[in-house]
């Protein structure tokens, strides 16, 4: 085993071409996360489903903000 080998902290798997920019997230000094960037995609795809349902477009909110 390679020590230097990084797991994903998602799905468990090796890490391939780790990048200590890309794929590890810092949420404070003690708490550091290894992502691979299957599930970095995955993340952001979900992430970004959500955002656009809780804060649609200022298009979309003058559209329905109008009608009111
Ligand atoms: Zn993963």
């Amino acid at each position: 085993m390679n020590p230097e080998e990084k797991r994903c902290i998602l799905c468990s798997k090796i890490i391939n071409n780790y990048d200590s920019n890309f794929n590890n997230l810092k949420i404070d000094e003690e708490h550091i996360a290894n992502l691979c960037s299957e599930c970095i995609d995955k993340f952001m795809a979900w992430q970004g489903e959500i955002v656009a349902k809780l804060f649609p477009t200022k298009a979309l909110k003058k559209r329905y903000g109008s009608k009111k």
